[in-house]
């Protein structure tokens, strides 16, 4: 049985209409690695209890962790989330768990991060946590997202696009920006391959989002030469 730990909600930020960042202050110290975790329980007021799995966006902290939560528009938890929690209020989670997609700052290799939707919330706490703690560590970022109005994390992406600290590949699936020269669609096989750090960099990649995408993006990445066990995995169903 999980031990759930009381946070408080301390702060937010709306990425668009649809999306919420929250920052959690912790009872205690709590470690966490970036691409982990963490379960949120709500309990109604007649005692049912439901829970849902959302990655960290910061695991900078250990006093605070912060996650994204994009609302699915019928969704049980993520409404609440999104739209009703306020700041100030009570929010029972786990500890953050998750071994396998993880990034360990320690590893000198380089790191190709593939975000389809909210996806990119594991891959932006490794963005950040590279900032801190290994900035030599050469990382690239493919971010594919439906429309403008859904971009996440806005002013961590441009910081790092003008300080030069990040190659961004953005792919628009539905509608693109006026003065974007990719077309609205899908990501290619090829474009992946063309966008991504070459196999003989022996990088480790990250994949997250949707299902299908996922199952794309890893056979896109595998037929482009990259050796399976360096992609790593994680599906948001
Ligand atoms: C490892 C992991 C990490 C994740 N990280 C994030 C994250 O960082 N950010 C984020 O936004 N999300 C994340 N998710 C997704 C998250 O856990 C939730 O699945 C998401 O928020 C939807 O939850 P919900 O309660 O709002 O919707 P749910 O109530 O679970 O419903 C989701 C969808 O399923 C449909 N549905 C529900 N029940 C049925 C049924 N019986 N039959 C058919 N359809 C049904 C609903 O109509 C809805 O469209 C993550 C998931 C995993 C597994």
């Amino acid at each position: 049985m999980s031990d759930w730990l009381v946070t408080t909600v301390i702060s937010d930020v709306h990425h668009s209409a649809s999306a919420r960042s929250l920052r959690l202050a912790l009872p205690d110290e709590v470690e966490a690695r970036p691409g982990q975790h963490i379960d949120i329980r709500l309990t109604a007021e007649d005692g049912y209890s439901t829970a849902r799995t959302y990655s960290l966006s910061d695991a900078r902290e250990t006093r605070t962790l912060e996650v994204t939560v994009e609302r699915a528009w019928d969704g049980e938890v993520s409404p609440y989330l999104v739209d009703m929690v306020e700041v100030g209020e009570p929010l029972e989670v786990t500890r953050p768990h998750g071994g396998w997609f993880t990034w360990d700052s320690s590893d000198p290799s380089p790191v190709q991060l593939i975000g389809g939707g909210s996806g990119l919330v594991p891959l932006i706490s490794m963005i950040r946590c590279r900032e801190v703690f290994a900035p030599q560590t050469p990382f690239s970022l493919i971010y594919s997202l439906r429309s403008p109005d859904r971009l996440l994390f806005d002013d961590d992406l441009r910081q790092l696009t003008e300080h030069r600290r990040l190659p961004i590949h953005l792919a628009y699936t539905r509608t693109a920006p006026p003065d974007s020269s990719r077309p609205a669609g899908r990501l290619s096989t090829e474009e992946l391959a063309e966008f991504s750090i070459a196999p003989e960099r022996d990088p480790t990649v990250y994949i997250c989002g949707p299902n299908q995408f996922v199952e794309h993006c890893a056979a896109a990445i595998i037929a482009a030469g990259h050796a399976p066990e360096r992609v790593r995995t994680e599906r948001f169903g």
